[in-house]
């Protein structure tokens, strides 16, 4: 009776301890997976967005509101949930300064 105890205690303790692995493991792949912005957004219509910037010295990458640091693809606040490209632009665009 008491060896059982013991091994059910462990058995618990090893599984509390697996929980935190997963969630993190689990924010990392979602946050991850947010879709790309695309042409027929609404927002992006609106905003003359395009993935390829036209503009010279003016793209995602260099502009204040991308979140994306050094990656291809970021965050952007004016599309909220979705990605855009590090060599995108849309007339919002502002110089980090
Ligand atoms: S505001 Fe426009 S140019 Fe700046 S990161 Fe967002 S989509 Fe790109």
């Amino acid at each position: 009776m008491r060896m059982k105890n013991k091994i059910s205690r462990r058995n618990v303790l090893k599984s509390l301890a697996a929980l935190p692995v997963i969630a993190v493991a689990g924010y990392h792949a979602s946050a991850s997976a947010a879709p790309m912005v695309t042409a027929d957004d609404a927002v992006a219509k609106a905003l003359a967005y395009t993935d390829k910037s036209a503009t010279a010295g003016q793209s995602c990458a260099n502009c204040k509101l991308y979140q994306g640091g050094t990656a291809a693809s970021g965050p952007c606040p004016l599309f909220p949930g979705k990605e855009v490209a590090a060599a995108g632009w849309c007339k919002s665009w502002v110089t980090k300064g």
